[in-house]
């Protein structure tokens, strides 16, 4: 199911029909407030159900998160096209992901950013991800397996670290990592048990964090799945 050779199939059958749908996507984030074009145009154009195992590819297009495997989730498409909104904002040329996943966000971040890597803890998803962006001719993301709440400390510093699972705390290792300009843009657990989007400063040593909007991420978890 997870072979190359389905996977590249499935890439030389994307027709107009998946065009339309995702131009329809496209159209409903506008709706909902995206207003970045390149953010717009990009999702308008890459192959989300690509992402997805076969069975569920029908629904990618949809305004929902859908399973991965391995309880994970692909986020819907309004928070990939927002948290890449907010990474763009910074214009930043090394950007980090903590949560590769699918890859999906990956995939829309490489085509906006100069450089890119993506660390997943789930080998399988980390394998998977890395096959699909290699069938879509993504050069510039690097991606490891690894415990990303330690950051990549060997291609530090980052103008943007982006998490896409929930931390409960923000590790200085992680924090560290970032250049003296630079953002973290993380789902954070609240002590009220809420999940809010957070956006932390750096200056120098100071770190400001400020308070975004509610989110719903699957938490961020220690270790590596081989
Ligand atoms: N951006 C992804 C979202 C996947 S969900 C996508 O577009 O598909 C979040 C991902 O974070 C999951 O794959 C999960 O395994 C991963 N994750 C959770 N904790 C992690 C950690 N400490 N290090 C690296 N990845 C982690």
């Amino acid at each position: 199911m997870h072979s190359p050779e389905s996977l590249a199939a499935r890439l030389r059958g994307i027709g107009m029909t998946s065009q339309r749908t995702r131009d329809r996507m496209a159209d409903r984030l506008r709706q909902q407030g995206i207003t970045d074009p390149d953010v717009l145009e990009v999702m308008a154009r890459e192959p989300r159900h690509l992402f997805l195992d076969e069975a569920l590819a029908h629904r990618a297009y949809e305004d929902t998160a859908l399973p991965i495997g391995y309880g994970q989730t692909l986020s819907q498409p309004f928070i990939v096209a927002r948290m890449t909104e907010l990474v763009l904002q910074l214009k930043p040329e090394r950007v980090l992901e903590i949560g590769t996943g699918s890859g999906y966000q990956t995939l829309i971040l490489s085509r906006l950013v100069s450089q890119l890597w993506s660390v997943e803890r789930i080998n399988a998803l980390h394998q998977r991800a890395a096959e699909r962006l290699r069938l879509l001719n993504v050069y510039n993301a690097q991606l490891k397996l690894a415990d990303g709440g330690l950051g990549w400390r060997d291609a530090a510093p980052f103008d943007v670290i982006l998490l896409t699972a929930c931390a409960e705390t923000l590790d200085q290792t992680l924090l560290e990592q970032l250049a003296d300009d630079g953002v973290l843009i993380a789902p954070l657990k609240q002590p009220s048990g809420t999940q809010w989007l957070v956006r932390v400063q750096r200056r120098g040593d100071q770190f400001d964090t400020q308070r975004l909007e509610p989110v719903r991420f699957v938490p961020l978890l220690e270790g590596v799945i081989t």
